[in-house]
């Protein structure tokens, strides 16, 4: 196997078995791919079927759910029932929709997981951060925010489902969690509708349902230096990869980049690392677990995913190194 190329055996059990039975695969039928911009990013769909009208039909399906997500869950679209929430829950419990207090509670699991690296409440100074007008907070204004920082001051009431902020000058942000939850919901509807292999990609978040005909999809894992280069390929079928990155939205300052990954103990922007990717059965987890191991930094967050035990990753150095856990360790 070449250097850039690692088998990850958990998700790739039936790889040789797959290659012999392609042969007898030769069903009629075609893949379908779509993009378009959703949730600020890009998003595709792609599907083998033997109905083209029915696999478009479905291709929309996926779009729509997606959108529907983003309405309900952008802190940029100030009606959304999250900006709704963030303006008042410090005031008094709010009342929130089943589907957003179980995410809110989800992303709370992560946080207990990963120690507070993981952590919605983020936002609280996460918000003072506008990468695309090169706008950061100076440190009096970082140490205002940070004492917001804390999930542990969330306060559910699961009987009439309500939410409040222990803290008036709390916000929440679902962005490290909410395109790998659209992308899994979007699965879940090709799954209903009987499509055996396809792809649902949100920006740095991938679900694999099935495989490629007989072969296993080769995803890429980009060099963080050259959107053009592909630091490394891994096989996949039934799995979910995200990959959490400085790349995505940032800039750079005197030396220093400034981008969207916030550590929650410091207000900056976390930087013992490149780029994260993490690979599990669901988008969900795999996006809550890039993002949690892009703050954790190489030695914590690659001991994290070992210790969980059932995800994988592989994380690029800020002197580009790679470093991989234990399931996608060379043999
Ligand atoms: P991802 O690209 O999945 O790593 O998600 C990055 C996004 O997660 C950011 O744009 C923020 O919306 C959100 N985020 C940033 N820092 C954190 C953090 N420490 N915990 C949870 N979410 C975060
Ligand atoms: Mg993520």
């Amino acid at each position: 196997m070449s250097e850039t190329e690692r088998g990850c055996r958990r998700f790739l059990t039936a790889f040789t078995l797959l290659l012999v039975g392609a042969a007898s695969a030769q069903a009629h039928g075609e893949w379908l791919f779509r993009e378009t911009a959703i949730m600020g990013t890009r998003c595709a769909v792609e599907l083998w079927t033997d109905d083209r009208a029915h696999g478009l039909a479905l291709i929309d399906d996926v779009f729509a759910e997606m959108r529907r997500i983003d309405a309900l869950m952008s802190t940029y679209k100030p009606e959304s029932e999250l900006s709704r929430l963030n303006a008042r829950a410090g005031r008094r419990p709010v009342q929130v929709s089943a589907e957003l207090f179980d995410l809110i509670e989800t992303a709370v699991d992560y946080s207990r997981v990963t120690h507070g690296a993981f952590d919605i409440t983020y936002a609280s100074v996460g918000y003072l951060y506008d990468f695309r007008s090169h706008k950061r907070p100076g440190s009096a204004a970082i140490a205002t925010g940070l004492a917001n920082v804390d999930y542990r001051k969330l306060k559910f009431s699961a009987g009439p489902r309500t939410l409040a902020f222990m803290n008036p000058g709390m916000r929440i942000d679902l962005g490290g969690i909410a395109k790998g939850y659209a992308v899994d919901r979007g699965i879940a509807i090709l799954q209903r509708a009987g499509v055996k292999d396809a792809m649902v990609n949100a920006g740095g978040d991938t679900r694999i349902l099935g495989d490629r005909r007989g072969q296993p999809w080769m995803v890429g894992v980009r060099d963080p230096n050259d959107r053009d280069k592909v630091a490394l390929r891994i096989p996949l079928e039934n799995a979910s990869i995200s990959t959490s990155g400085d790349y995505e939205r940032f800039f750079d300052e005197g030396g220093v980049r400034y981008h969207h990954i916030i550590d929650p103990k410091t207000g900056d922007s976390a930087r013992a690392l490149r780029s994260a990717t993490v690979i599990a059965t669901t988008s969900l987890r795999a996006d809550a677990l890039s993002t949690s191991v892009f703050v954790l930094g190489p030695e914590r967050g690659i001991e994290l995913i070992n210790e969980l035990g059932d995800v994988d990753a592989v994380v690029v150095t800020p002197e580009g190194k790679l470093l991989y856990s234990n399931g996608l360790a060379p043999p």
